[in-house]
């Protein structure tokens, strides 16, 4: 593995100014934020009118500090375009992720912010080490899911030459990366596990997979799947960061020469840590929630928007701007299950459609290989436990298996079980999940 350092001229100036210089910014595109969210956002006009407070009562970057956060709950309430800040005929793509219900939350880009997006991911590869003229597999899923789009006009935008192959079809994969001869690819930190396996499986050496960099992200992984995907794989493993109501991939990215954390584009996102419980912003090196407040985002702006992720944030080093450590877990109970986000509560919105099923159930979280699984156990209600035939029983299961599948986006096993099969806890409730994933370290 050869570290490339940046070539001189090779960065942009922000990547290199002072930390003056990019106060400077953020705070003038921070009132350009704040003052467009509340001229054209009726949702957050009425949330800083009730809060008491003014786009113009930001002085300084401290005074973010007294703006209402941003939950999911917000996109949930103005479901599908009422964070939008600009008309629907300036948007020019949605892109979604999984809310805490059936229904998404969405996400809008104009013109320009599909073009900032497309920036900061190029950013982002070059900061992995990769160039123009380098060839980018893309296994991240397209469609929806900003994985895959994101990826693509970030590669492009780079000067790559894009393979967009999309997730599965492990076997395709292997055989495109082998005839195509990429150096980059983009692929979820557990699939990128997969496909170095298949290539074990072929007897192809590590050393003579064409692959220099992979880009990891939309779930969390450590130092020992990194060590584990460097060596399979024979390439460094970056790790990227980012969501949908933010963006999408590319908020951070880690540079090649340092691999210590996630590069946080601060001259996009202004990222502040807070205490889950208090709310209060906490210094810098304190773990607590991540929250962002875009500073360029035309069509869904988010101020203080709350990501339920854990982290820290640590002092720049490759870059002049501040780095995020790991994701070291959520303070909701969202499950990441092959990269996908998922909420219990979408599950079981799903077991309720059915008036046979009970509101017990269990969520069980396995590791096959590197593949995650999930078994989803139910329960009948008393007055149909044992009174259906096998071949109902497979069919409400099957049918249940068909609108998660379909709603939730995964795959999943479900069992159908006698009422009062779950073993419960000792106040009388079953545990809703049970996590069995080998924890990442
Ligand atoms: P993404 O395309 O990044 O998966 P989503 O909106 O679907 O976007 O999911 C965002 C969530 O995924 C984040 O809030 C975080 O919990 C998780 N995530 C994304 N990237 C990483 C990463 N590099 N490490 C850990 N968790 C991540």
């Amino acid at each position: 593995m050869t570290v490339k350092q940046p070539m001189p001229g090779e960065l942009e100036p922000i990547e290199t100014a002072s930390r003056d210089e990019i106060s400077a910014l953020q705070l003038e595109r921070m009132k350009w934020s704040l003052k467009h969210a509340y001229d054209n956002v009726a949702h957050y006009r009425k949330k800083f009118d009730d809060h008491g407070v003014h786009p113009d009562d930001l002085k300084t970057l401290a005074d973010l500090g007294k703006f209402p956060f941003t939950t999911k709950s917000d996109l949930r309430d103005t479901y599908p375009f009422g964070m939008f800040a600009v008309p629907r005929s300036q948007v020019a793509r949605v892109h979604a992720s999984s809310g805490t219900t059936g229904k998404p939350i969405v996400a809008g880009y104009t013109r320009k912010d599909i073009d900032t997006w497309a920036h900061l991911m190029a950013r982002s590869i070059r900061a992995a080490g990769g160039r123009a003229g380098d060839t980018c597999h893309i296994s991240y899923g397209y469609g929806l899911f900003t994985g895959g789009l994101g990826a693509h006009y970030g590669a492009e935008r780079l000067g790559c030459m894009v393979v967009p192959m999309s997730g599965g079809q492990t076997e395709k994969q292997v055989q495109l990366i082998q005839d195509f001869r990429p150096e980059i690819i983009m692929v979820t930190p557990s699939y990128s596990l997969v496909i170095a396996e298949e290539f074990e499986r072929l007897g192809v050496k590590p050393e003579d997979i064409s692959l220099k960099i992979a880009l990891l992200g939309a779930e969390p992984w450590g130092h020992g799947m990194r060590d584990e995907i460097e060596r399979k794989l024979g390439i460094d493993a970056i790790n990227i960061y980012g969501l949908t109501e933010v963006m999408g991939p590319g908020v951070a990215s880690e540079c090649i020469e340092s691999k210590d954390g996630p590069v946080i584009w601060e001259d996009h996102f202004y990222p502040e840590i807070i205490d889950p419980e208090t709310g209060q912003v906490v210094p810098d090196g304190e773990e607590g929630e991540l929250v962002f407040t875009s500073l360029s985002k035309e069509a869904a702006p988010v101020i203080r928007y709350r990501t339920r992720d854990l982290t820290r944030l640590l002092p720049p080093t490759s870059r002049s701007l501040r780095r995020m450590d790991r994701i070291t877990g959520r303070t909701d109970d969202m499950l990441i299950v092959r990269g996908v986000n998922v909420f219990p509560s979408v599950i079981e919105e799903q077991i309720l459609r059915d008036k046979r099923l009970a509101g017990t159930y269990q969520i069980r979280l396995t590791r096959e290989g590197h593949l995650d699984s999930v078994e989803v156990l139910c329960e009948l209600q008393r007055e149909f436990s044992n009174r259906l035939s096998p071949l109902e029983l497979q069919a409400i299961s099957a049918e249940l298996q068909h609108r998660i599948k379909t709603i939730a986006g995964i795959s999943t096993g479900v069992s159908v079980m006698a009422h009062e099969s779950i073993a419960r806890t000792l106040t009388g409730k079953a545990r809703r999940v049970v996590d069995e994933r080998p924890k990442q370290q």
